[in-house]
């Protein structure tokens, strides 16, 4: 061993969650220091951010920078070929939200800027650190071994530690507490784009979601006329191409008409990225000691762009737990608070991932018939609302009663379509 290292709090990972809970815990005087195997700006897919994250941004006073690097996103629009129509949910819409736009960012851009104000605000940065052992024994402090891109090796033994380590899921896999979720077992292969054009007139900024059979794209416009595509599929549909990701993307553009035209001029800007074992959990988010945040305590298949949000917000849950648990404050309450809030959004988005290949909630999604007043309801969970679920007609249970009456009138061949209920024999 070369060194040995104390500190209050030692965040692993440099992502937006492990930034955003190094940053607030500075800010409350913590000697907070903060591991990133890589070196920023490095590229991470997660483009599409959410209107309720914009109040983050300004807790951590970095509203101005991200409007600067950002794509204005006023929406989302989803189309189908299948039902030949497509619904289109502008934030503003919703007179509820307190705010009506988001933005589309270059992660490589967007992580580095935080992290960034990370260290303005107190935190300690060490970059090319990889976190490469962690013994947790109850009663003493963590321990941690960290090496550095020339090979010197540093032991830590902060007070506590928040594992921020995103899809690499340093503690989860290292104590056995991983569960991969089986009922969204989809894949996900994606890259940017030039000459894919942008959507018409104030749609340009939305990011658009094409359904397709086996599963959805994203499109999300980029600044520099870059256009990031990705395809999330079954599981099942992704077998079919063995490991030949081109051909499966290629394959899946073809299946999509409205998309297939948008990207008839397309030229990649590198090869694409494939991304398997998707959706996953873990059986506890907090210990004596140690607490996970962001995508290090569970992921959630994208279609939401929840990503970002789950780890900042998550991570403002996690700052308070740990400056508490400092604090001495009762450690049982806070560890069900926490535990409470972050299962709390993933029912709520799972509810509807995994119905997304279902042609009911497919309906209710392009149709323009608004069922029970179901358009406000998506356009709330669509801005990032995920944690207000427990009243009598939250947005989720409207959206659940709406896609029941339709489940039930499909029975008698009903189906929604366009502005109204028809018969359908399929
Ligand atoms: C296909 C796909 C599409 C997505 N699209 C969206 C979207 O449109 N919008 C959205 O909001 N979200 C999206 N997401 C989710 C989003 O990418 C994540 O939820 C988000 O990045 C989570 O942030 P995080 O800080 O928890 O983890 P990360 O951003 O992954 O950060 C983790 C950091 O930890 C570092 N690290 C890992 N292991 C170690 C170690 N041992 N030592 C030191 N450092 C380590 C990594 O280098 C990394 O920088 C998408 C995800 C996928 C897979």
């Amino acid at each position: 061993m070369n060194s040995f290292s104390e500190c209050d709090v030692l965040v692993v990972g440099g992502g937006p969650a492990g930034s955003t809970v190094a940053s607030l815990l500075a800010q409350q005087q913590r000697r907070v220091v903060v591991l990133e195997k890589e070196r920023f700006p490095r590229f991470h897919i997660g483009e599409s951010l959410l209107p309720l994250n914009l109040p983050l941004f300004e807790r951590l006073g970095v509203a101005k920078e991200i409007e600067r690097i950002g794509v204005y996103k006023p929406g989302a629009e989803l189309v189908s070929d299948a039902h030949e129509a497509a619904g289109t949910f502008r934030f503003s819409d919703n007179p509820y939200l307190s705010v009506g736009h988001s933005y589309q960012v270059r992660r490589a851009e967007f992580d580095k800027l935080l992290l960034d104000n990370s260290r303005r605000l107190g935190a300690e940065v060490r970059e090319e650190v990889r976190v490469t052992d962690v013994v947790l024994k109850n009663g003493e402090r963590p321990r941690i071994t960290a090496v550095d891109k020339k090979g010197g090796k540093t032991e830590w033994l902060p007070r506590f530690l928040v594992d921020a380590t995103g899809r690499d899921t340093l503690l989860s896999g290292h104590l056995g507490l991983k569960r991969i979720d089986k009922q969204n077992n989809t894949a996900a292969v994606f890259g940017h784009f030039r000459n894919v054009p942008r959507r018409p007139g104030d749609k340009a900024g939305m990011i658009t979601v094409y359904l397709f059979e086996h599963g959805w794209f994203w499109m999300i416009p980029l600044p520099d006329e870059v256009m990031s595509v990705g395809v999330v599929g079954t599981r099942a549909f992704f077998k079919t191409k063995g490991g030949d990701i081109d051909g499966l993307f290629a394959e899946a553009v073809a299946a999509t008409p409205s998309l297939a035209a948008q990207m008839a001029k397309a030229e990649p800007l590198g090869p694409l990225t494939a991304c398997a074992d998707y959706s996953y959990d873990s059986r506890s988010y907090v210990g004596e000691n140690h607490i996970l945040v962001g995508d290090a305590a569970a992921f959630i298949d994208p279609l939401f762009s929840s990503g970002v949000m789950m780890a900042m917000s998550g991570a403002t849950f996690a700052a308070t737990a740990v400056d508490g648990l400092l604090e001495g404050r009762p450690r049982e309450r806070i560890m069900r608070d926490y535990e409470r809030k972050i299962r709390l959004s993933l029912t709520s988005l799972s509810w509807l991932i995994y119905r997304i290949n279902a042609p009911i909630l497919r309906d209710l999604l392009v149709s323009s018939f608004d069922l029970f007043n179901t358009r406000h309801e998506l356009i709330t969970v669509l801005a990032g609302d995920f944690y207000d679920q427990r009243r009598l007609l939250s947005p989720l249970r409207r959206l659940q009663l709406a896609y029941g009456c339709l489940l039930f009138l499909s029975k008698f061949g009903l189906r929604l379509r366009g502005g109204g209920i028809i018969w359908s024999r399929a």
